[in-house]
């Protein structure tokens, strides 16, 4: 049996530190321990892209994906993944990613944690030009990458809304275009990697943000937008499922629900999104 459709997974925090977007390292262990003892696998950007030009996943498969790069997925996201071998992709915003040796790690006993931020002071932190308090270092992205956990592509350079803050949409573009290319410049400099994948801030695109990805040469597009990703799935429009705090009940139903196509068609109509 193959997968007849693809739940892609969105995470931003996986911590204790309590706040917004935030799941408990005790929720996401049930959750992984869940998924490994079930034999699920996940999916790597290679595989996505491979579902929708018609190579077939097995039929237990998720992806997951986590927005923004925080520090509390390294220090607690990245040892789990591997406990249980893994795979997720971290969509990293490269201008707030930082230099210095990877920290130390709590669960393989070094001492010295860093101290985790919940997201509202992180949000803050970043805000005043201190985001290394708040994001994951180069060293600790090639840690995690040489581990095999994680994979990483662009969630822009900035993490800027252009169309906030642009006085017409050929500046918004023009901006756009300008971080687009500084952040795959950036992932090309730093991990040798040609990166294709993009995740949008706040979920937000419009027709002109698509036009400007495409022609920085992205070609795989990922939305905040409910839903599973079906093989005949638009690669401009990926869904992504929000995980919430809860324990491997929630979570499982949640996976069945949207790896069955007709399911999620039928929830969707229910829920009205
Ligand atoms: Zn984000």
């Amino acid at each position: 049996m193959t997968a007849s459709a693809l739940p892609i997974l969105m995470y931003h925090h996986v911590s204790p530190a309590p706040g917004l977007v935030t799941v408990t390292p005790k929720n996401f262990v049930a959750q992984m321990a869940w998924l490994a003892a079930n034999d699920y696998h996940t999916a790597s950007c290679a595989d996505l892209e491979g579902f929708l030009q018609g190579r077939p996943l097995p039929q237990r498969t998720v992806m997951i994906t986590f927005d923004d790069g925080y520090l509390d997925n390294y220090v607690h996201a990245f040892p789990i993944l591997r406990q249980y071998g893994l795979h997720a992709v971290i969509f990293a915003v490269t201008d707030w990613i930082g230099d210095g040796a990877a920290r130390p790690h709590p669960v393989a006993g070094e001492s010295g944690a860093p101290l985790l931020l919940n997201h509202n002071a992180c949000t803050e932190r970043i805000r005043e030009g201190r985001a290394d308090e708040a994001i994951v270092r180069w060293s600790e992205v090639e840690c995690m990458r040489a581990a095999g956990s994680f994979e990483f592509q662009s969630h822009t350079a900035s993490h800027t809304r252009w169309d906030k803050i642009s006085g017409n949409a050929a500046e918004k573009s023009t901006a756009l275009g300008r971080d687009l290319e500084r952040s795959r410049e950036t992932l090309r400099q730093r991990l040798g990697m040609l990166g294709t994948h993009l995740c949008w801030p706040q979920g937000y695109f419009d027709a002109d943000y698509l036009s400007v990805a495409r022609d920085q040469g992205f070609t795989h597009l990922y939305t905040t937008t409910p839903g599973s990703l079906r093989p005949d799935g638009d690669a401009n429009k990926l869904p992504r499922i929000v995980v919430k705090d809860k324990g491997a009940a929630w979570f499982s139903s949640r996976i069945h629900l949207y790896s069955s196509p007709f399911l999620a068609r039928w929830y969707g109509r229910l829920k009205g999104i």
